[in-house]
Parts: C-alpha cells; sequence; structure tokens
C-alpha cells in the first residue's frame, strides 16, 4: 500500500485532526482518486508514523482523523554511510536504496578521483525528495539524514560519533569484514564507513584513511561498480549487524495517540 503513505508537516496535526495540504494532498486527490473513509498513513518526518482515515476532499486540502500513531524502533546499530559523489543519476540510486536497506546518515564528499561540482541547493531538494519517496515506498517513518557535501580529508578528521570506521578498498588483500568486526560488534552503537567514486580512493587517501583509525576492508576480489559496491557493503552491514531482523508488528514502539500540539 506504499501508494497510501504521505508525508505531513507535524503542525499540520492538532489533536486527532489532520490537514494534508500541498502536493502531497493533489496527489491523494487527484491521481490516487481516494475518497472519504480510505484508511491512509501519514508520516510526519521526526520518526512518527499516524494511521488516520480520511474525513473530507476539498479542492486543497483533506482533512482526515488520527486513529493511532506508531514510531519505528532505533535500530540496533546506526550506520553511517559515507559516499563520494557519483556521475549522472547514481547518487540517487544509491540514496534511494540505502533508505531502503536503513541507513541512518548519509554523507557525501568531494575526493581525488571523483567529481568537484559544488553542490547546488536544487540538488539538496531533489535529495531530500527522493529519500523521501523511498520511505514512502518501505514504509519508513523518518527519513535518513543527508549531510552538505565536504570534503573527503574534513570528514576523515570530523567524523560523525562511531565506534567502527570502515573504509571499502578494492585493493585490500588482507582484512575481512569479519575480521574487523569480530568482538567488536557488541559495544558498538555506530559504524562509519566509506565508498570511493568510479575512479577509486587514492593511495594517499587510504593512508590518510588508516591514520584516522578507519579499517580498509575487501568485498571480494572483483572490482565492483561504485554503485554496486555501495549497496553490497550497506546490506552486508546491515545483515552483520543484525539490523535486517524481522520486528513483529507487536515490537513496534506503540504509544498512545497523544495531540503533537493544542487547538
Ligand atoms: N577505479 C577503480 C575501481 C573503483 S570502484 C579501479 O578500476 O580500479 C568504486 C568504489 O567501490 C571503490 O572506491 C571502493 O570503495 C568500492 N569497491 C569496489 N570494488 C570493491 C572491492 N572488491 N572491495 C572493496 N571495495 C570495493
Amino acid at each position: 500500500m506504499s501508494l497510501r503513505r504521505f508525508f505531513i508537516n507535524p503542525t499540520d496535526i492538532t489533536g486527532e485532526t489532520a490537514q494534508l495540504t500541498g502536493p502531497e494532498a493533489h496527489h491523494l486527490r487527484a491521481v490516487l482518486r481516494l475518497t472519504p473513509g480510505d484508511p491512509i498513513t501519514f508520516f510526519d518526518g521526526t520518526g512518527a508514523r499516524y494511521q488516520a482515515r480520511i474525513e473530507q476532499i476539498l479542492k486543497d486540502r483533506v482533512t482526515a482523523t488520527i486513529i493511532g500513531h506508531t514510531r519505528d524502533l532505533p535500530p540496533k546499530v546506526r550506520l553511517h554511510l559515507g559516499q563520494a559523489l557519483l556521475k549522472g543519476q547514481k547518487m540517487d540510486l544509491i540514496l534511494q536504496k540505502a533508505t531502503e536497506l536503513g541507513v541512518d546518515a548519509i554523507w557525501p564528499f568531494y575526493s581525488e578521483h571523483g567529481i568537484h561540482k559544488p553542490q547546488r541547493e536544487a540538488q539538496m531538494e531533489r535529495w531530500q525528495r527522493i529519500v523521501r519517496e523511498a520511505c514512502k515506498q518501505c514504509d519508513r517513518a523518518k527519513p535518513p539524514e543527508i549531510h552538505d557535501t565536504r570534503e573527503i580529508t574534513d570528514l576523515m578528521a570530523h567524523p560523525p560519533p562511531c565506534e567502527i570506521r570502515l573504509i571499502f578498498w578494492e585493493h585490500e588483500a588482507r582484512q575481512t569484514l569479519d575480521e574487523v568486526l569480530a568482538g567488536q560488534e557488541k559495544d558498538c552503537r555506530a559504524v562509519f564507513f566509506l565508498l570511493g567514486p568510479e575512479g577509486g580512493f587514492s593511495e594517499t587517501e587510504v593512508a590518510c584513511a588508516q591514520q584516522e583509525g578507519f579499517a580498509p576492508v575487501s568485498l571480494g576480489p572483483r572490482i565492483l561498480r561504485a554503485e554496486t559496491a555501495t549497496l553490497a557493503a550497506t546490506a552486508i552491514l546491515q545483515f552483520t549487524l543484525g539490523n535486517l531482523n524481522p520486528v513483529h508488528p507487536e515490537d513496534q514502539e506503540k504509544t498512545p495517540c497523544a495531540p503533537l500540539s493544542k487547538g
């Protein structure tokens, strides 16, 4: 039922009444042609998921009654993806799939052999749209944070808080991911992992990463395309860290349907 999930501004929910406006309301009315009485789901972008029922459909707004709400359980281990900027639409693909796979935050970076286009505001808006659409498709209540693009050296020197740092490197001939994670997983709350551009990481970048405490790890003897490597690394990490286990609906964090704002 991906088509029945909508993002709503938290301030547009008052008590048990939600007012959907703008493109999401247009989509509900003109594209999906839903009608009063239909069940829908709202995400408020902060992690809350509301089950609701459509009451009234007007030209510029839809009103709905909130029936209940839940929040996604936090992952056992947070995953921060450091991604070199890629050409064309490959970044779009990565953002979409990383959202589906449950990455918590995405940190794009410029690197020696990658592209250096300065970031435009329109690009960030596009990326935000992509992750929100992916959330609707995969029933994820909170989109991953997308950070501004930084230089790789800056990112390596000031990484997000994490216990394990990895750099996926096709020339790593010794260390396996298993070996690096062995024993460290237990107390680990967050992992930060770097994936390079089409041109790969330079030797200097890998050396610098090692100095900053990043362990180089391999994805096997074949050189994967940049986007394949990112998706494989993400899925493997999520599985290994226990973030792909099923969650029974009863275990979802249930909170009483309390109004967010009075009015
Ligand atoms: N230009 C390089 C390949 C870069 S592949 C060459 O042709 O030699 C793009 C990125 O994917 C790399 O920077 C790395 O982060 C990741 N990658 C690809 N294959 C990998 C492998 N076998 N092991 C670890 N990382 C890999």
